[in-house]
């Protein structure tokens, strides 16, 4: 619930810096790897919406997947979990490249 508050937030601050009074839309990245239920944070956007510039704002959710490298290697790969062993050398020095964030890309404004 917090997230998506915090996106509606920074929405609601940036349209008004732009002089804006409504949200049209706003895109967010969310990793695989970030922790998010992608259903979870659509409905609590609905809800933590209403009566502000973003009440009929559109959340687009990109999924951004996973990815690892390998520091033994140096192999980078696709993965959806945080504990992965190397797919090249059964490595478990591997550190998470991408996938771990959620953040928003665009708003667009009125
Ligand atoms: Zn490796």
């Amino acid at each position: 619930m917090s997230l998506a508050m915090n996106i509606v937030d920074i929405a609601c601050k940036t349209a008004q810096q732009n002089g804006a009074h409504k949200i049209q839309s706003i895109e967010v990245e969310v990793g695989k790897l970030a922790g998010v239920l992608e259903d979870s944070l659509a409905f609590c956007f609905q809800a933590v919406r209403k009566n502000t510039p973003a009440e009929n704002a559109k959340l687009q959710i990109i999924t951004i997947h996973g990815k690892a490298h390998c520091i033994s290697c140096d192999d980078s790969f696709d993965t959806d979990t945080f504990f992965t062993l190397c797919p090249e050398c059964d490595g478990l020095a591997v550190e998470i490249i991408q996938g771990r964030d959620l953040k928003i890309k665009s708003i667009n404004v009125d």
